[in-house]
């Protein structure tokens, strides 16, 4: 399955839910699920799958795969590295789920965005797939990038005098990092301290419902 590269708020509509693709605008009015939110369409009044108006009963098989296409949205991934992650998390030694979660939340791309140096996954992909970060003092532009413990993200030296990285301090001081990340704006730099622990990562994902998915 290709990767979707339509507008972001369709996907919200589409699952009925906000899932904040588009940074800062998802806070406010602007928001396209504030202002219509049935799912897209004919029939997304009346109650699609995204439809608020739906009154059918879900089989577990939608269940799984709204669940599935859900984080997919989320992380901003292919399919098929999805699946591959989810294979990842099988031979991992660990609850599958927590695993695979714990894979999608340390990807660099959503490592930049959590270290609040970018306002949506997407920006985050963006800013390193153009190279201003570095990784242990070497240069990426690889957002599926894996990272552990010990890393250290630095905005690289070059990127420094870009007007978007001069603003970057006092607008990423207004966002919140998680626990298992610190941060240095001093330095526009990031420590990967640890794995994410469950109650960490967006309540909002039914990794058991992905799990179930990919085990039918
Ligand atoms: Fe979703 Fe954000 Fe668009 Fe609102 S603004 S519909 S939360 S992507």
């Amino acid at each position: 399955m290709a990767k979707y590269t339509g507008p972001a708020c369709k996907l919200c509509r589409r699952e009925g839910e906000k899932l904040f693709l588009k940074g800062e605008r998802c806070f406010t009015p602007k928001c396209a699920f504030e202002r219509r939110g049935f799912a897209p369409g004919q029939h997304g009044r009346s109650g699609g799958r995204g439809g608020r108006g739906g009154q059918g009963r879900e089989s577990d098989y939608a269940k799984q795969l709204r669940a599935k296409q859900k984080a997919r949205r989320i992380y901003g991934i292919y399919e098929a590295q999805f699946r591959r992650y989810y294979g990842k998390a099988l031979k991992a030694r660990g609850i599958t789920g927590l695993m695979l979660l714990q894979i999608l939340e340390s990807r660099l791309d959503n490592v930049v965005f959590r270290l609040g140096f970018a306002s949506s996954r997407s920006q985050a992909r963006l800013l390193v797939t153009h190279g201003h970060f570095t990784v242990n003092g070497r240069r990426t532009d690889v957002p599926s990038m894996t990272l552990g413990a010990g890393d250290v993200i630095t905005v690289r030296p070059g990127s420094l005098d870009a007007t978007y990285f001069k603003e970057l301090a006092s607008i990423a001081e207004t966002r919140n990092i998680p626990a298992w990340l610190s941060r240095d704006l001093s330095s526009l730099s990031g420590n990967f301290l640890r794995l994410p622990e469950r109650p960490e990562i967006d309540g909002n994902l039914n990794e058991q419902l992905i799990v179930e998915y990919y085990s039918r």
